[in-house]
């Protein structure tokens, strides 16, 4: 199972993800938004990483999340910094009883990251945003782990969920966000947040593989 110190590699390693692929967000939003979703994501996980790497070595999973939180709102200003800082604090909420992550946690910290995104931000499946990657990955992992799927498999299923979730958001039109006053024109592209949502699933996935 993950331990606290996994954790925090797991997250290590989503950021390093993102910074990676910072360009490529930045240009799929420089088509259907403002050109600025890797930058926004890199500051985010910047910030989170600085802060993982100061923080007591014995502070739960749960509160890693918090600083993640508070360091994802402090840093970043975009529409992504108050999502993804809701994520962290109700995904870490969801785990606040565990010391460690089995499958069954996992999957509770990722349902509560989605709960927070959509909490925050209101949207539904199908406006086009990181909601339609998130809510089948959350999907998808949950299955895996009636299915019996272990912490891996678990997170498998979730990177596969986000991944037919993302792509399906080039098909349909932008109802949230800046995209949304595209309308059709934002049909035929790929939602940044949702790229990104699978790119951070995938190196968690891949880090803890
Ligand atoms: P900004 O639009 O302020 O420049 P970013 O570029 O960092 O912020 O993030 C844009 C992404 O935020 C979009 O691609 C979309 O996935 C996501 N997004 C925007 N509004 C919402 C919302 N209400 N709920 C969920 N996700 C949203
Ligand atoms: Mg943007
Ligand atoms: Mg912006």
């Amino acid at each position: 199972s993950v331990t606290p110190a996994i954790f925090r590699d797991l997250m290590l390693a989503a950021g390093a993800a993102i910074h990676t692929k910072r360009d490529w967000l930045s240009e799929l939003d420089g088509v259907i938004g403002d050109g600025d979703h890797g930058i926004t994501m890199d500051i985010g996980w910047t910030a989170v990483r600085a802060r993982l790497v100061t923080m007591d070595a014995d502070a739960t999973i749960s509160e890693v999340s918090e600083a993640m939180a508070k360091a994802f709102l402090d840093a970043v200003g975009a529409s992504s910094g108050p999502l993804y800082a809701s994520a962290f604090r109700k995904a870490g909420e969801a785990v606040s009883d565990r010391l460690h992550l089995d499958a069954k946690a996992m999957v509770a910290w990722l349902d509560g990251l989605c709960a927070g995104i959509l909490a925050r931000g209101g949207a539904q499946v199908g406006d086009k945003t990181m909601v339609d990657a998130w809510i089948p990955a959350v999907t998808r992992a949950k299955e895996a782990l009636q299915g019996g799927a272990d912490v891996i498999g678990c997170l498998e299923a979730a990177v596969a969920g986000a991944k037919s979730g993302r792509d399906y958001t080039a098909e349909i039109e932008s109802r949230r966000g800046r995209s949304a006053k595209l309308g059709a024109r934002s049909v035929g592209h790929v939602d940044p947040g949702a790229a990104s949502a699978h790119v951070l699933l995938d190196a968690i996935c891949e880090k803890l593989r």
